[in-house]
């Protein structure tokens, strides 16, 4: 909405929400990206020449009304506007194939189908709102933390870790493809002596998930410091989060409430849990590794945002810093949890490069693949450690969504690749 020099002169421009026909009177409420504003035409006040034309403008169609404002308690925002003129700028077809205005809900899978429409609800547009806000809280938080934002690419000729799927891709005349996570650059960038990266960008899982927290394109938000542990790269994690619940609280009121979403800030520090008390609480064997249900258990006994450390070694990936305790062969490695679901992974990384050798051929991987990446330890590498945090669990779990798919755009799942 846009207010002109004249003070209760205003343009209004957006989608006709609701049209409401009381005979004498017409209603129109028109949806802008953040308000809905109610148009007024009435006999009375507003031309035959606008009566006429506003009775053929069908429902979700785009318009431009020029007017004055005026109080009114029954109007949405306490105010409507009485239109001097009116545009039409695009007519929706009807009859609609999803309806934006919450009255009639439908499944997430037709949402889905027709996302354009159904972002246009404001419940659905709020969350995308403050996934933006929450991008740009994390950008606000690196920089002040003198961190580098970096772009590694995506297109990649080997796993990071090994196994796991991958989406193959052509690539001229050579075997490549998606990567699933940035680990391999950030680490390199360590030894070219950034010290402090970030990166917020797509990884790429070619698994076959049926679940509600899996995406097979998702987004991370990945970080790697060098002369750091695992205990500084938990404490930065941890503030993270609260600096980003504290700054969508203060900026983005308005979206929690249309979400209808209190938000609570956690508490700092986060429990913790090493790996051997987090199976005892579940009855797993040691080296077995967290299922759904487990993590659902562990949640409901730990009842907030919490990690699990120390896990064993050969449950991590190669990289990860070994650590010896009671004749155990643990890790420097965490995984931040949600009560619901896992959010972040990282660790303390190995630096040296014969020990790093040692565990990639430990885990049966061929060195000869690993050159470009090894090559970055040989002369000196300096002690770091970094994390993936998923930024779409992220929104799912603060804003309560039942599916991760609802916190993305244009969600890629097993069965989805368009829109
Ligand atoms: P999970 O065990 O839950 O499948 P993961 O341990 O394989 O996750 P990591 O490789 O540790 O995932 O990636 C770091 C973070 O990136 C995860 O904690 C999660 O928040 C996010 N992430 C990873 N894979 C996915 C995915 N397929 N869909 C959505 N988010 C993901
Ligand atoms: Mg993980």
């Amino acid at each position: 909405m846009m207010n002109s020099k004249n003070t209760d002169m205003v343009e209004i421009a957006g989608w006709v929400h609701e049209i409401r026909d009381l005979g004498g009177i017409r209603f129109l409420l028109v949806r802008t990206r953040d308000d809905i504003v109610q148009i007024t035409f009435s006999k009375r006040k507003v031309s035959s020449e606008l009566i006429d034309k506003v009775k053929t403008i069908s429902r979700e169609s785009v318009i431009r009304v020029k007017g004055i404002i005026s109080k009114d308690e029954r109007a949405p925002n306490g105010f409507e506007v009485i239109p001097n003129s009116l545009d039409i700028l695009a007519i929706a077809k009807s009859p609609l194939p999803l309806d934006p205005t919450d009255k009639v809900v439908a499944e997430l899978e037709t949402r889905l189908d027709q996302r354009f429409l159904d972002m246009r609800r404001p419940k659905i547009k709020s969350i995308f709102m403050i996934r933006s806000l929450v991008v740009r809280a994390i950008r606000d938080f690196f920089y002040k933390k003198d961190f580098v934002e970096v772009n590694t690419p995506k297109i990649v000729s080997i796993a990071t870790e090994g196994g796991a799927a991958l989406f193959p891709i052509s690539y001229f005349d050579k075997e490549a493809f998606l990567n699933q996570s940035p680990q391999l650059y950030k680490q390199i960038l360590m030894s070219s002596g950034f010290e402090r990266v970030f990166e917020i960008g797509p990884i790429f899982r070619a698994e076959e998930y049926s679940t509600r927290k899996h995406l097979n394109e998702a987004t991370s938000i990945d970080i790697e410091m060098s002369y750091a542990d695992d205990n500084d790269v938990i404490r930065l994690l941890e503030e993270l989060i609260i600096y980003i619940y504290r700054y969508i609280n203060t900026n983005a009121d308005r979206y929690l409430k249309t979400i209808g979403i209190d938000l609570k800030i956690p508490t700092r520090p986060f429990k913790q849990v090493s790996y051997d008390e987090a199976i005892e609480i579940v009855n797993l064997e040691w080296g077995d590794d967290f299922g759904s249900l487990e993590e659902k258990k562990l949640g409901s006994v730990i009842g907030e945002h919490y990690f699990i450390r120390e896990w064993p070694l050969k449950s991590k990936p190669y990289y990860t810093m070994p650590l010896e305790k009671d004749r155990k062969i643990l890790s420097k490695s965490f995984d931040l949890m949600h009560p619901r679901v896992e959010l972040a992974s990282g660790s303390q990384r190995i630096n040296d490069y014969e020990l790093l050798k040692k565990q990639i051929e430990m885990r049966g991987l061929n060195l000869d693949n690993f050159s470009f990446y090894l090559d970055a330890f040989k002369y000196g590498m300096p002690p770091h450690a970094g994390w993936g945090l998923g930024l779409d669990r992220l929104i799912m779990t603060m804003l309560d969504l039942d599916n991760v798919r609802e916190a993305v755009m244009f969600p890629r799942d097993r069965r989805r690749l368009v829109p």
